[in-house]
């Protein structure tokens, strides 16, 4: 067990590293950021920080050197530079990023365990765009197998001559079939070191532009029925990862039933409505998981909980939004409000 006291090393330096950080202080841990990029929100909230590239052994093994754990709140993390951090424990372990970060080993895996993705297939020159789109149809979405997040590095195609006008980039791609969903939702559980699984409920996810936009716990029942389904798929995931920590699955949830979507080895913006909504919030429980405490309840705090996000501008609103008392703001202190970037976030619960 690591007790309160000792330090987390967090790989990555944005707003889930900074909640991770936030909720390891309320248990009495010290965090340690490691992250490229100097101008860290998460470090900002942390006791140490450690501005280095990914692929720096001797910053990483220094900044390993501190740490009693490690995990990470950014899935794209090089996996390779990770042999620099040695003995101390890496938490997920590193298979769920090697697993999470290609979009098409994501897919086979998930398919193996038994679930349910778009039809996909694997997409590295126009001939081979040309044939996946025969073989599934259009409409369908090409995207990047790496690196992609919040809707970037996608492409809509409509008709075959989309794919052929397409100059493609040069990075492996994937191209999948179009899925007519009435919703998205998320299942997000936390596995302990002793293989406990606590699943939080799932939200209704509603996207504007490829971005979140709202969560909102409970479900419609149409949504809430595909739940078990998907939580098995999930818990599967989990125990063939070994998984420790907080695992999120996304989903379509069509007539059909769950249609997978993608999964992020991490705390997830879907879960943010239970640092107020849950007994137990996903980043909590996240620290507890890797420190081998107990889990706590996940279940919800009140009869209702909805979360907005505040995308660029957005987040200017803040003196309306703290003029309604029923809100809890969360402001992720970054400079400038782009178009696009998540700035914060919003929850209301729902109380009787
Ligand atoms: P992703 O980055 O893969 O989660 O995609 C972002 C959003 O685009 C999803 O949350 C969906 O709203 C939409 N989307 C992605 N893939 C598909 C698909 N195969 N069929 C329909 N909509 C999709």
């Amino acid at each position: 067990m690591i007790a309160p006291g000792e330090t987390i090393g967090i790989l990555g330096g944005g707003q889930l590293g900074r909640m991770i950080a936030m909720a390891a202080a309320q248990l009495g841990y010290r965090c340690h950021i490691y992250a490229p990029e100097g101008d860290s929100i998460a470090a900002e909230v942390s006791a140490a920080f450690t501005c280095a590239s990914w692929d720096d052994g001797k910053a990483m093994a220094a900044f390993a050197a501190d740490c009693a754990v490690v995990t990470y709140e950014f899935e794209n993390v090089p996996v390779a530079p990770l042999a620099a951090l040695g003995e101390v424990p890496l938490l997920p372990h590193p298979r769920a990023l090697e697993t999470a970060q290609d979009r098409l080993t994501e897919k086979r895996f998930v398919t193996e365990l038994g679930g349910t993705p778009a039809p996909f297939a694997p997409v590295d020159s126009t001939e081979d765009l040309a044939a996946a789109i025969a073989a599934i149809g259009a409409p369908g979405i090409l995207k990047t197998r790496r690196d992609g997040y919040d809707g970037k590095g996608q492409w809509r195609i409509m008709t075959p001559e989309d794919g052929q006008a397409l100059d493609l980039p040069a990075k492996p791609l994937i191209y999948e079939g179009f899925v007519t969903f009435f919703a998205e939702f998320s299942v997000i559980l936390c596995r302990g070191r002793d293989g406990d699984i606590r699943f939080f409920d799932s939200a209704h996810n509603v996207h504007e532009s490829g971005i979140l936009a709202v969560s909102t716990v409970p479900a419609p029942a149409a949504l809430r029925e595909q739940v078990p389904a998907a939580r098995a798929l999930a818990a599967k995931v989990a125990e063939a990862l070994d998984y420790v920590g907080v695992l999120t699955l996304e989903f379509f949830a069509t007539e059909e039933g769950p249609v997978f979507n993608e999964m992020a080895p991490r705390v997830h913006n879907s879960g943010h409505w239970t640092i107020e909504g849950a007994v137990t919030s996903q980043f909590e429980n996240h620290v507890r998981a890797i420190c081998a405490l107990p889990l706590g309840e996940t279940r919800l705090a009140a009869q209702a909980v909805e979360m907005r996000n505040l995308i660029g501008d957005e987040a200017h609103d803040w003196p309306a939004i703290l003029a309604d008392p029923a809100n809890h703001l969360h402001l992720y202190g970054k400079a400038a409000a782009r178009p696009g970037r998540k700035m914060g976030h919003v929850t209301r619960l729902t109380l009787d």
